[in-house]
């Protein structure tokens, strides 16, 4: 997806904060942050959101976990609180259609969120 700035972040194609990279998936901080920490993990495979994954993404969605959890302890967040999140279409908050996780931490998170 040629018109996709996560597809070109993660070809190294448009500048991000990279905080992890590998076959698979890309993590980089989010350009507009919510939170002390805000780290967006992706798959370089472009998926529009989280109900475009299929069966054949099982290990894929299992690695991207492993991943949130490798970021969340390389932010020092792991053992305070981490919201993780993915909004799916418009309604819900969606901008970018390349499916992503919102790694949030660093402060007291809050319920219900807005
Ligand atoms: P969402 O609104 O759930 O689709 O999340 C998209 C997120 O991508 C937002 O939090 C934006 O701040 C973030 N974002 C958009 N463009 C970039 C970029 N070039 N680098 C880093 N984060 C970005």
């Amino acid at each position: 997806m040629e018109d996709c700035i996560f597809c070109r972040i993660a070809a190294g194609e448009m500048d991000a904060d990279i905080v992890h990279s590998d076959e698979r998936v890309v993590a980089f901080r989010d350009i507009n942050p919510q939170a002390p920490v805000h780290v967006l993990v992706i798959p370089r495979k472009h998926l529009r959101s989280a109900f475009d994954l299929e069966g054949e993404d099982g290990d894929l969605l299992l690695h991207l976990f492993k991943v949130i959890r490798k970021v969340s302890e390389d932010e020092g967040i792991a053992g305070t609180g981490v919201r993780i999140l993915t909004n799916v279409e418009r309604g819900a908050g969606q901008s970018v259609f390349h499916l992503h996780f919102h790694v949030l931490g660093g402060r007291q998170m809050l319920w219900p969120p807005g």
